[in-house]
């Protein structure tokens, strides 16, 4: 599936699927960095997705799995935030700094690549533990970064 011999629609060249990377975007405090991704390339570089639901399956792999196994604090507040430690409740420092997680990611029959997510982490001021402030926040940077990402490295739907 997928991976069959396609024609370019650009050029009409035989297309094949290559890894390529590194493949990055990012939005507010989230960056993404896909690493060796499998993609259909012609001899001229014209490229595509290796499936058309690829980016919709990764969004989802992403969203759904990687993302939840990344500590992160809990958010109050309707109008003022607050951002309290998942481990004791305490405040979280207001200066975070930049970390980043490596995920290793198959899917469908395509070849193993890797995600890279970086974005912002705080300490407790209590226990110290760092997290991100919200999960849901980082989450809903992720379409716009993966977007962005998708966009750069010349990868269109078609
Ligand atoms: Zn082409
Ligand atoms: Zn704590």
């Amino acid at each position: 599936m997928g991976t069959a011999a396609m024609a370019c629609k650009v050029c009409k060249a035989e297309m094949a699927l290559h890894p390529i990377d590194p493949v990055c975007g990012e939005e507010g405090a989230l960056k993404v960095t896909l690493i060796q991704l499998p993609a259909m390339v012609c001899p001229n570089t014209h490229r595509r997705f290796a499936m058309p639901q690829f980016p919709i399956l990764l969004l989802d792999r992403i969203a759904g799995t990687d993302i939840d196994t990344l500590p992160a604090g809990k958010k109050s507040g309707l109008i003022f935030k607050h951002y309290q430690c998942s481990a004791c409740g305490a405040a979280l420092e207001a200066a975070g700094r930049e970390e980043s997680f490596d995920f290793d990611v198959t899917l469908e029959n395509l070849p193993p690549f890797r995600v890279q997510l970086a974005t912002q982490f705080y300490n407790c001021t209590s226990c110290g533990k760092a997290q991100m402030r919200s999960r849901d926040d980082v989450r809903k940077l992720l379409p716009a970064a993966m977007a962005r990402a998708f966009k750069a490295a010349r990868l269109n739907p078609e």
